[in-house]
């Protein structure tokens, strides 16, 4: 728990959540401002600001296959869906606590703008 981490208090339930998978390292949640019919953030509970400064890699692993499994269960697998982690400011990192996004239910474009 870092202060002052919003991803870190919607773990807490201090923000409310529209919450779609929790176990004891993972927690995901639908975005606020959905960029596709379904777009769902994966965290890690632990709080890490970004990739770039995350270290443990039995914890970003698990959160990765998470992700796949969590749009599995949202019927994503046949359609298709993408996985998206920003860093920094030309990653468009707004939010500094490390977190995949799950993005599905639409054709996507590639490449991204
Ligand atoms: P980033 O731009 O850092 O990769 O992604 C941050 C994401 O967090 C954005 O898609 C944004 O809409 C989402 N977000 C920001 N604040 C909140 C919030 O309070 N609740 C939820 N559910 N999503 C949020
Ligand atoms: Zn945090």
């Amino acid at each position: 728990m870092t202060e002052n981490c919003l991803f870190c208090r919607i773990v807490q339930g201090e923000i409310p959540s529209n919450k779609v998978y929790e176990d004891e390292a993972v927690y995901a949640f639908r975005d606020i401002n959905p960029q596709a019919p379904t777009h769902i953030l994966v965290i890690p509970k632990e709080h890490v600001s970004s990739i770039d400064e995350a270290s443990n890699a039995h914890s970003v692993g698990n959160v990765m296959l998470k992700a796949g499994e969590i749009a599995r269960s949202e019927g994503l697998s046949e359609t298709g869906y993408r996985l998206v982690c920003n860093h920094g400011p030309d990653g468009g990192q707004t939010v500094f606590h490390l977190h995949i996004h799950i993005l599905g239910g639409r054709s996507l474009h590639w490449p991204p703008g």
